[in-house]
């Protein structure tokens, strides 16, 4: 019994979404197994369903099995009542995808972006002319899924960078040089759809929660490894965001004090230790230095190099991934979680990097915590960002205003709520 005395339109969405969510992740259910599962009454569940099923959220199927009495009628999410576009905006090319309820890809497409100009504060791109590319490219990629914009849900665009998801504004872009950008608000009134933003790796892991490996854990984080590296934590079922929206800049904390300048301003962050771009940097020095041979030091190549047996160059990734087997470490010591997902284009370098990176991972873990922590690797090409964006949008569609809550119902005569 709960004395809270909650809005009831703020009860009936939690259950309304409770059920949508019991349908789309354990469907097909009957209405009874939604009754036990919820918590909620029979009622409850049969008012709930019948509205979904107006909407045509939610389809009958089939009678499901019994051993004796009438075989009871299932349910199960439409997964085609409507769709959603993800662009993943990165730093000369932009990813975008058109995906069902299910976040089932179909369409994907990339496209350029107009190339940033030379400024004092770095190179930077005009808000207004990324805006005109995303909206060109999210007509394309709808006419390619043969959706109609009608009926299109919502737009989610993922970008680096610190983004506040509440004002819906870009707070700083390390690519663009931005601070305090409204991408949002233009795009929503050039394309007619609401539009949600957010920081990519957040997306990311938005995306392993609701559709991914982290969908049966409380406690989990995703570790990106590419041009940067990046961190998204799940902690009791809830994406931790941080007081201003910039959680988890992993690849920003510091692991040699007075090492190598990194993009941030700082020194020895674990991004100039651990990503694809110190890789490629400490390929530029051995390559001038004459202990490796490469046509240019990039990532792709020291990768093709370790392929052919280029032992020097099977260092330097065995070099990145101890160090992100150090920050996976702290992450691991700080959090506890039980699985950790790692993705991003780096994941490519394979074993040369991660055998490394279980090593380093094993010497520096707290004891005990070891033992509790899965890891997954996952490879992430340009359209897993670019669904991990479209998931942003379904994951607010699914989520309950009360995250992993059982069902409330009021009882008529006192308003008051019963959890
Ligand atoms: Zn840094």
């Amino acid at each position: 019994m709960d004395d809270r005395r909650l809005d009831r339109d703020a009860i009936k969405r939690v259950n309304r979404n409770l059920v949508l969510n019991l349908v789309k992740s354990d469907g097909p259910l009957s209405r009874r197994d939604i009754v036990r599962r919820s918590g909620l009454s029979a009622a409850t569940v049969s008012n709930l369903t019948a509205e979904l099923i107006a909407e045509d959220l939610v389809h009958e199927m089939g009678p499901g099995e019994t051993t004796r009495g009438r075989p009871p009628v299932l349910l199960r999410l439409n997964n085609r009542a409507g769709f959603v576009v993800g662009v993943k905006v990165m730093e000369e090319r932009l990813a975008a995808v058109v995906t069902d309820l299910d976040a089932e890809v179909l369409a994907y497409r990339s496209d350029p972006l107009p190339t940033p100009r030379q400024t004092e504060s770095g190179r930077s791109i005009d808000p207004a002319e990324v805006v005109a590319a995303i909206a060109e490219t999210v007509e394309h990629v709808l006419s390619e899924a043969g959706v109609d914009r009608s009926a299109v849900l919502g737009l989610g665009v993922g970008l680096a960078g610190v983004v506040d998801s509440q004002t819906r504004r870009v707070v700083f872009s390390p690519f663009f040089a931005w601070r305090d950008v409204d991408l949002a608000g233009p795009l929503r009134r050039r394309l007619g759809m609401d539009v949600i933003l957010e920081n990519d790796v957040s997306a990311l892991t938005i995306a392993e929660q609701w559709f991914g490996h982290g969908h049966n854990y409380d406690h989990f984080c995703v570790v990106t490894v590419g041009t940067g590296v990046g961190l998204g934590v799940v902690a009791n079922g809830q994406f931790y965001r941080g007081a201003g929206g910039g959680a988890g800049e992993l690849g920003h904390t510091t692991l040699v004090e007075g090492g190598p300048t990194c993009d941030c301003g700082k020194t020895g962050c674990l991004e100039m230790l651990a990503s694809d771009r110190a890789v490629a940097r400490q390929a530029s020095r051995l390559v001038a230095d004459g202990e490796l041979e490469l046509g240019t030091p990039t990532m792709a190549e020291v990768v093709a190099a370790a392929r052919r047996g280029d032992e020097v160059a099977q260092g330097l990734l065995a070099e990145s991934g101890r160090w992100l087997g150090v920050g996976i470490a702290n992450v691991v010591n700080l959090f506890n979680p039980g699985l950790v997902v790692i993705g991003g284009e780096g994941v490519h370098a394979g074993e040369w990097r991660f055998a490394a990176m279980r090593k380093a991972f094993q010497e520096h873990v707290f004891d005990g915590l070891a033992d509790q922590t899965e890891f997954v690797i996952e490879p992430a090409g340009d359209d897993t960002w670019a669904r991990g964006a479209a998931c942003v949008v379904l994951g607010e569609m699914f989520k309950s205003p009360l995250h992993k809550t059982r069902g409330f119902e009021v009882s008529a005569s006192s308003g008051r709520v019963q959890a």
